[in-house]
């Protein structure tokens, strides 16, 4: 019999430890954590991400800084924006959406930004510390994932983890954060050979792909933990995971649902980082 991680509850949980710290801030500080976020254009998914994470800092008590540029700002304007949050003292933590329109040199925005105020956890110098197992801002996804794990009482000392999929902002850091909780750790790919049978091996699963239902019955050992982070749509335009929910279930011992699972825990990171970046600022 599985059992269903419900990242709502987690979430909800988690939220309300920050909402206590937040306010614990204020008293201490005089003032209110801030996030800025940067949009830049009008996708409308990041359009829809912004908002969210705005209302989630408003029911966290931390205040939101929302900074919109035209789709066709040049590099020196959102340089310039985000060189004024950074010297902010209000602003505690900044957050670029991306992606950025493809005339801009992300990578260069996203220099600007020093590591004490990067809370998506994204800077060479935040992933460099996690690598060497040293405190940092983790990006928000993996933490998530991890956040989860712990509270379910899920060891990972000595266990096989497999993750699938390498990206920079959750294949690799879900590994690295796996590898430092003691977790023997294999990083898949699309070049990965025999991935049916390295997966089939995992004590912990992790789907980071973007490909709906890829991870099949036969792919999960019994008894595994599988954490399904993929956001796709299905045929019908239905939300759906990496894994094949419905089949795969039955073989784990845990497993996340898509919607439900891993999405709730990212904003909710998002502000779990504001509020750590604003403490250490403040001293606390
Ligand atoms: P990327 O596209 O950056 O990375 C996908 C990874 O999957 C790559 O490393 C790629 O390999 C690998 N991959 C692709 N096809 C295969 C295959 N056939 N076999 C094995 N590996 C394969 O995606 P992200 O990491 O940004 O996101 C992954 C998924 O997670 C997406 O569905 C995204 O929407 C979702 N997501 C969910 C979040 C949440 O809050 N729940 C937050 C962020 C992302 P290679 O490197 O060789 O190309």
């Amino acid at each position: 019999m599985f059992k269903l991680i419900d990242g709502k509850a987690h979430s909800a949980r988690l939220r309300g430890e920050i909402r206590a710290r937040a306010e614990k801030f204020s008293e201490a500080c005089g003032r209110q954590i801030g996030l800025a976020v940067v949009l830049v254009g009008n996708n409308p998914a990041s359009q829809v991400y912004v908002r969210n994470k705005i209302k989630a800092c408003e029911e966290a008590g931390i205040k939101s800084f929302a900074n919109y540029l035209p789709d066709d700002a040049t590099q020196s304007q959102v340089e310039e924006l985000v060189t004024s949050l950074v010297e902010d003292s209000k602003v505690d933590g900044i957050l670029v959406q991306l992606p950025l329109p493809k005339h801009l040199d992300e990578k260069a925005i996203l220099d600007l930004i020093p590591v004490e105020k990067d809370v998506d956890g994204f800077s060479e110098q935040n992933i460099g510390r996690l690598c060497m197992n040293r405190d940092c801002l983790v990006a928000c996804t993996p933490n998530g994932v991890m956040q989860m794990l712990k509270a379910e009482g899920i060891d990972l000392k000595g266990k096989n983890a497999v993750v699938i999929g390498r990206s920079n902002i959750v294949g690799k850091p879900m590994a690295m954060l796996l590898l430092n909780a003691d977790a023997t750790v294999t990083v898949c790919h699309s070049k990965t050979e025999n991935l049916k049978e390295i997966c089939r091996n995992a004590d912990i699963l992790v789907a980071a792909i973007g490909r709906a239902k890829f991870v099949t019955a036969d792919m999960v050992k019994q008894g595994a933990v599988v954490i399904d982070v993929g956001i796709n749509r299905n045929a019908e335009g239905k939300l759906c995971g990496d894994v094949d929910f419905d089949a795969v279930k039955e073989k784990c011992s845990y497993i996340t649902p898509v919607p439900g699972g891993v999405g709730p825990m990212t904003i909710t990171m998002l502000l779990y980082n504001t509020v750590c970046a604003a403490e250490r600022s403040c001293k606390l």
